[in-house]
């Protein structure tokens, strides 16, 4: 088992990273925690559940940028690796001298909660459940769970912490190592993993069924959140016209699942969601429509490698001779060859890559922990958001391309809708021509929301809209600036 101060630095990406942590269920409980750890989350709230044991959200929590109790560092809740259930019936006691924890032996929760109260029992969870937890390990055998009952000379019943390094827990958890987890959901106990059903309906709230497919209706995008309340920080924005799972809702605010994995990513306000259309809208391959119609407003037969290149720094001038001509072509082929929409590409390969040349992603420290790419890998949280499913899909589906193009659901996705094979061929998103048509169509399916964010001079929307955060922002807003002055109106 790692030490506290391991763990700290194992994990010290996250310390107190609020916008790296995801939601995910816990019980009826929605828990905030560093990416690595949702599955371990969930395997420990079937272990609850097959006890009957029942998580009150009211006292239970997860990340916290705090210190520790005794005031030597950070607490592991500010990583999100540690969680504490109950901490109304498992108090933190320090007592004197050294003991093993006591349990009641009364059958039920609430007797046993009682036990606690009076002082003859630490916890008002069973030794089995603590033996069941302690069992959960990954599929390299590794032991995940440390129960903060089990210290020698103190209390914490109510903490359960990762014990082991993100790298270890990549391994995934062992199913077997999860009494209860494979059991079918029949056993009249209300359901309290939340894996993938969510909690009763309870009526009169303007949000249809669970797991129901919604779409975002509101003008300017909607702000998915951290917790079902506006005070929560914005993890992103989802665009008009995204859609979304609703997973749950607590109030007026619906459980957003962003990929249909069960995971909640979110809050969002109920009000701008639509039902979608039962199902997505089928993509159209490029080779089997006609090309789009570029329409009114093609500005790209009057925009030279002059004008371009002053919004890049000089060194870039060679790429740009090289290639603005495919990535104009691009944006003819896809129908946004209007001024806005050039501005905005140029803008964006300005952001995305220093050069202005179709590159494959090279490793640094945010893609690289020891193998490269592996931190776009399955089961991580970026790795998750990419829709990376298969083990080698961090490096198969790294960044390519005049926009860096990353991750298995983009790849199939543009793939699809250009009608090119890119999932079996992600290379190819590296030449010139079909990266010109990559960006073109990404842009293209992001347009609406686009052109809203730009008629406002909204920039930093815009770059959000194609990023998902803020990334290259202050070069994005200079050369975006830079071209509106090179090419008036
Ligand atoms: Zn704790």
């Amino acid at each position: 088992m790692a030490t506290t101060a391991e763990l700290r630095r194992l994990w010290a990406d996250y310390e107190c990273k609020p916008e790296k942590m995801v939601v995910v269920r816990f019980g009826p409980d929605s828990i905030r925690v560093a990416p690595p750890t949702g599955e371990a989350w969930q395997a420990l709230a079937a272990v609850l559940k097959r006890y009957g044991y029942l998580i009150r959200e009211d006292d239970t929590d997860s990340y916290n940028c705090r210190a520790i109790k005794d005031g030597s560092g950070r607490s592991l809740h500010a990583f999100g690796i540690a969680l504490d259930v109950n901490w109304r019936t498992n108090p933190y006691r320090d007592h004197a001298g050294k003991r093993a924890a006591r349990y009641s032996s009364k059958a039920t929760q609430s007797e046993r909660a009682e036990d606690v109260r009076l002082g003859s029992a630490d916890t008002d969870m069973t030794a089995a459940m603590i033996d069941d937890v302690n069992a959960i390990t990954t599929t390299a055998g590794k032991r995940v769970f440390e129960w903060g009952g089990s210290w020698n000379s103190l209390k914490d019943a109510m903490h359960f912490q990762i014990a082991l390094s993100p790298d270890d827990l990549a391994a995934g958890i062992d199913p077997a190592s999860v009494a209860g987890g494979a059991e079918p959901d029949d056993d009249g106990v209300d359901d309290l993993t939340g894996l993938v059903e969510a909690e009763p309906e309870t009526p009169g709230v303007g949000v249809a069924p669970r797991g129901d497919l919604f779409r975002v209706i509101a003008r300017s995008g909607l702000n998915l959140r951290g917790g079902p309340a506006t005070t929560f920080e914005i993890l992103k924005n989802l665009p008009l016209g995204t859609e979304v799972f609703v997973a749950g809702r607590q109030g007026d605010w619906a459980k957003i699942d962003l990929q249909g994995d069960g995971l909640v990513d979110g809050f969002a306000a109920s009000g701008f969601l639509t039902p979608a259309a039962s199902a997505p809208p089928a993509p159209q391959p490029l080779l089997a429509t006609p090309m789009v119609p570029s329409g009114a407003g093609d500005i790209t037969g009057r925009v030279t490698p002059d004008h371009v290149r002053k919004m890049f720094p000089p060194s870039v001038a060679g790429a740009i001779a090289a290639n603005l001509g495919f990535v104009l072509s691009g944006l003819r082929a896809r129908g946004v060859a209007d001024r806005p929409m050039v501005m905005m590409a140029l803008a964006t390969i300005r952001a995305e890559t220093e050069g202005f040349v179709p590159i494959p992603e090279g490793r640094s420290r945010f893609n690289t922990a020891s193998v490269p790419f592996d931190k776009y890998e399955p089961g991580t949280g970026p790795g998750r958001r990419l829709g990376n499913t298969r083990a080698g899909d961090g490096a198969r589906f790294k960044g390519r391309g005049y926009v860096q193009l990353t991750g298995r659901d983009n790849y199939g996705r543009i793939g699809e809708q250009l009608g090119v094979p890119l999932l079996t061929d992600p290379d190819r998103a590296c030449e010139p021509e079909l990266a010109g048509l990559i960006l073109a169509q990404f842009l293209r399916n992001e347009q609406q929301a686009i052109r809203t964010a730009l008629a406002r001079n909204d920039l930093k929307l815009a770059r959000k809209l194609v990023n998902g955060g803020s990334h290259g922002f202050e070069r994005f807003k200079d050369a975006y600036v830079k071209g509106l002055a090179a090419l008036p109106a």
